[in-house]
């Protein structure tokens, strides 16, 4: 069975009715003189399309949502009060805002509610039910936000960002209203299911970020489909390590050596090429004003600060050879920044690859939380690619061949 859509939802008037709505909300913030506010609001903007609709067509929009990883109690350092108020900043629709998520507060503004306005209740995972692994928990959770929304309610699931998880206000939530797909679930979806089916050649997917445990399984997933796949970021240092090169202090996973070196093997049966990195950019220490040079991938302790260097960025000719290989791609997929992006000295080679996505004729896709934050940040337009993933973690899942507990509880 597939999904009912938001288009079934308003074609069966959604007038004088409350409607919940999981949105993915979770934002970057910083602290300023003026308190908290969002550094990035390219989810926010992403969720308005959907709650306005909602609202135009009369509904009472309850939004429930998530931001960062509260301990499952109150923590005034997650509000999603900056949150809120960014909503309110971009949007003509009235924004309202609950203390709580299902106490009076939730309750009294829910029920004062009037038609056409929304109110975004407060960071779901402030409730550790929520995120229970007993499920009795979670459903008692849905039966509450259930409430909330009355006998006439209806639940739209638009967090594509979170349906990877088997949470209350993703999961359970579902077989206690009748549930639907929001548009953003939708394209999406549309958007992978278009790498995993039929993928235009030549085919390359760029990988980095910090880890390569995170992205072990998307690794194996994508040697079959991709011809080629790019490695950047602190993965890199695993990579040069199990090809017997020094790598100083930079970042590795000691116990991933012999699955890397697997996925060397593999690669080259199935007819992908494993791009790594030819120069790196070593530093004197983790630090933004770190002293740093450009070295060989086989040179990595031969520096100025030896063995005590650490790779925080892919060099220049990688940054290069990189682009080139994108811009003769007619599909990339891109996540996990190549450096780190966060300091200015180690941006450059996030910044080449996503110039070349930026410029290239093909289907680009940017997938991941930081990769999104990072093209945004270092000033791309976001038009200039195919598709900006609002989900890190869910589209890698879903690249990775996994069911979404998001998705399977719309379709049940
Ligand atoms: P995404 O959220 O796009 O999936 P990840 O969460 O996997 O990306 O990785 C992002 C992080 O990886 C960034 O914070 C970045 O600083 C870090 N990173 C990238 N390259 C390195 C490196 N060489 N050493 C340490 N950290 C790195
Ligand atoms: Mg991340």
């Amino acid at each position: 069975m597939t999904a009912a859509t938001l288009n079934t939802l308003l074609s069966d008037g959604v007038s004088g009715r409350t409607v919940l709505v999981r949105s993915d909300l979770n934002v970057p913030l910083s602290e300023g003189a003026s308190g908290r506010s969002v550094t990035d609001d390219g989810r926010i903007r992403a969720s308005l399309p959907v709650l306005e609709k909602l609202a135009a067509a009369g509904a009472r929009v309850v939004v429930t949502a998530h931001l960062g990883r509260p301990k499952g109690t109150p923590d005034p350092q997650y509000s999603l009060a900056p949150v809120a108020a960014r909503m309110a900043e971009l949007t003509q629709v009235t924004i309202r805002r609950a203390e709580d998520l299902v106490g009076p507060s939730a309750r009294t503004a829910a029920s004062e509610l009037s038609d056409g306005e929304i109110l975004l209740l407060e960071n779901v995972r402030f409730d550790p039910r929520e995120t229970s692994k007993d499920e009795a928990e979670r459903s008692q959770l849905a039966a509450e936000l259930a409430e909330l929304v009355g006998p006439k309610g209806a639940y739209v699931n638009d967090a594509f960002g979170a349906v990877h998880r088997r949470h209350a206000s993703v999961y359970d939530i579902a077989s206690r209203l009748p549930a639907y797909q929001g548009d953003l679930v939708a394209d999406e979806l549309q958007v992978l299911k278009r790498l995993t089916e039929s993928p235009q050649r030549p085919y390359t997917v760029v990988l980095g970020g910090s880890k390569v445990s995170d992205k072990l399984a998307v690794i194996e997933n994508l040697i079959p489909k991709a011809d080629a796949l790019l490695i950047g970021g602190g993965m890199v240092f695993t990579f040069a390590k199990a090809m017997g090169y020094g790598i100083g202090k930079s970042l590795v996973e000691e116990d991933k050596l012999e699955t890397v070196t697997g996925f060397i093997r593999t690669a080259e049966q199935q007819g992908c090429r494993l791009v790594l990195p030819t120069d790196i950019v070593m530093a004197s220490h983790f630090a933004a004003d770190a002293e740093y040079e450009v070295l060989g991938i086989d040179q990595l302790e031969s520096g100025a600060y030896g063995d005590q260097a650490l790779g925080l960025d892919i060099g220049p000719q990688t940054g290069e050879a990189f682009a080139a290989e994108i811009s003769g791609s007619n599909t990339v997929f891109w996540n996990g920044p190549m450096g780190v992006f966060e300091m200015e000295a180690f941006a450059s080679g996030t910044a080449s690859v996503a110039q070349a996505l930026a410029d290239s004729p093909g289907f680009t896709v940017v997938g991941g939380g930081d990769s999104a934050a990072a093209v945004r940040t270092l000033g791309f337009d976001e038009r200039a690619f195919g598709h900006i993933s609002t989900g890190g973690g869910a589209s890698l899942e879903y690249l990775e061949g996994k069911s979404l507990p998001g998705l399977e509880a719309l379709n049940a």
